[in-house]
């Protein structure tokens, strides 16, 4: 047996010892993909890690995404294998600013994205996903709506629903890289492509899309799209679990790839070393976790 397959035997038996599930990001390396329970975007992973039936959870995913499962799960084990595994999108906003934001605007109610810290999520009302932003922001009726900490995705969301919304300035810096340009020279190679884009994607890039999805949201369009070729305007992890689910088709991304590295820092090494030590483990303070949970069940709820 070489190094790989040992690591990969320990890992299934730890797996089981541990009574341990395996959830993975659609961005993650594609042999940690490969060996995931369950592979999507951050909702499907929220709704799987409130639902799962085991004692410990690896999160393969970055800082926040982990902190949803100890947020829903705080009688499981969340574990997270390396904790260098953050995000820049989620490290633009703190507790103290968006509480500067909302004594402005004291009418209004807060809705953050998933892309955020476990305190931030305490000071909101509403949690949302790229998947589910609309219908969130669509189900509130309040006078006014503050969005964090995504401007994109609080510019497309404002796009499609009418509602003016006041929006905080952060950006995920794969998605905000993806020029006009490096599309328009992915339509010129692929003339006959779809195109799909995230939502945290600019604007302008949008505009040039055939459809905006979330990751998950991205399968349906593919399956409902009826094209061979497509053009993926999101990090290039992603043309790991489209190719497996579409093997006839052909999926192009930007030629300078949008590669988020805080979510390649996941290693199977880490895997092993993380079930065999129990550790490194996400933990929420309590009062912080009570009040995020409102706001995740919140968007739970509207789905
Ligand atoms: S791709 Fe962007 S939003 Fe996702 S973890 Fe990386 S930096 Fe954060």
């Amino acid at each position: 047996m070489n190094g790989d397959e040992v690591v990969l035997e320990n890992i299934e038996r730890l797996r089981v010892e541990r009574k341990a599930v395996i959830l993975a990001h659609n961005y993650q390396r594609p042999e940690i993909q490969d060996i995931a329970d369950f592979v999507g975007d951050s909702l499907g992973l929220a709704r799987k890690a409130s639902s799962v039936d085991a004692e410990v959870i690896v999160f393969c995913g970055v800082h926040f995404m982990a902190e949803i499962s100890a947020i829903v799960n705080p009688d499981r084990i969340t574990l997270l294998p390396d904790t260098d595994a953050g995000c820049p999108l989620a490290d633009t906003i703190t507790p103290q600013g968006l509480i500067t934001l909302k004594k402005l605007h004291p009418q209004a109610m807060v809705v953050t994205y998933v892309n955020s810290p476990a305190n931030v999520k305490a000071e909101s009302d509403y949690c949302c996903t790229s998947g589910n932003a609309v219908e969130v922001v669509k189900a509130i009726e309040a006078p006014e709506i503050i969005f964090t900490p995504d401007r994109n995705l609080g510019r497309y969301v404002q796009k499609v629903t009418g509602r003016e919304l006041i929006i905080w300035e952060g950006c995920c810096p794969i998605h905000d890289k993806i020029s006009v340009e490096m599309v328009v020279e992915q339509k010129r190679l692929h003339p006959e492509a779809l195109v799909v884009a995230h939502p945290e994607c600019r604007e302008e890039v949008l505009d040039l899309a055939d459809e905006v999805a979330s990751t998950s949201g991205m399968f349906k369009v593919v399956e409902d799209g009826g094209r061979d070729e497509v053009i993926v305007l999101t990090e290039a992890g992603m043309g790991h679990p489209l190719s497996k689910r579409f093997p006839d088709k052909q999926f192009f991304f930007p030629r300078e790839e949008p590669l988020c590295p805080d979510m390649k820092l996941i290693t199977l090494e880490k895997v092993e070393r993380s079930l065999r030590d129990l550790a490194p483990r996400v933990t929420v303070p309590e009062d912080i976790r009570l009040n995020a949970l409102l706001a995740v069940e919140r968007m739970l709820e509207i789905g």
